[in-house]
């Protein structure tokens, strides 16, 4: 492997999605679901509820090989819900979604669509690390994604972005693979009678990391410009890069 090259290509991609501003005066929408009847606060006490119960949570034997629960984190009202398959070393390490290499990179990516991580919720399929980061199992995710499917009943958010083919294929409930999901809106549904919600597939910052090609990089800044344009949210334009 020629350690240069892939020091190089990782700085292309973080300059690429360093290199975005938001031209004009454009005011961001507020972050709030119009139909939702629940406050804030009950929102977040609620949330706190479902960290509480991953925390105590050994449905599955990852529970007994975990340092830290990672139940997932963001904004309340989030109008875009990130879900990737499941925590890392650095997240394990810490209890927080996202911490490590692909976790600088989403923050990146969002930076990238004018928004920030507090704008947002971040979480995964499973709750509790798999060893040496290898695929969440069956069994696994059929026992932790009751979790995540409270979450986003709650938070009740109008994009699901689903990091990878993991994440896309649970909440689809598909064996398609990744390259055939992303790109376009499928329909994720949180209940019965609750309108379907918009979901976005795209590659796992993690995959991008490993697999960097402009090609990939551009295919995941063009979903998000789908999600940025579904949610009526300025395009922000490269300035450098
Ligand atoms: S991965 Fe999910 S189901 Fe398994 S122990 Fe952790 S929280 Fe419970």
């Amino acid at each position: 492997m020629d350690i240069n090259k892939v020091a190089r290509q990782h700085l292309e991609m973080e300059n690429f999605f360093s290199g975005f501003t938001i031209k004009g005066n454009f005011e961001a929408p507020e972050q709030q679901n119009t139909e939702d009847d629940m406050t804030v606060s009950e929102k977040i006490a609620e949330l706190e509820k479902i960290a509480e119960e991953v925390h105590q949570c050994r449905k599955c034997g990852l529970g007994s090989l975990r340092t830290n629960t990672v139940p997932g984190e963001g904004n309340p009202n989030a109008r875009i819900m990130f879900i990737g398959e499941g925590p890392g070393a650095d997240e394990d390490a810490q209890g927080r979604p996202f911490v490590g290499r692909a976790g600088q990179l989403l923050d990146k990516v969002i930076a990238a669509c004018g928004l920030k991580r507090t704008d947002v919720f971040i979480g995964n399929i499973l709750k509790c690390r798999p060893p040496d980061n290898r695929d969440p199992r069956p069994d696994e995710i059929i026992s932790c994604l009751p979790y995540l499917q409270k979450q986003i009943e709650l938070i009740n958010p109008e994009v699901i972005v689903a990091l990878g083919a993991h994440a896309a294929r649970t909440l689809l409930n598909t064996n398609k693979p990744i390259g055939q999901l992303r790109g376009q809106f499928h329909e994720y549904y949180s209940g019965i009678g609750r309108p379907p919600i918009k979901l976005m597939a795209t590659y796992h910052t993690a995959y991008l990391l490993r697999n960097y090609s402009p090609e990939n990089r551009r295919r995941v800044w063009e979903d998000m410009q789908k999600v940025l344009t579904e949610l009526g949210l300025p395009i922000p334009e490269q300035t450098k890069g």
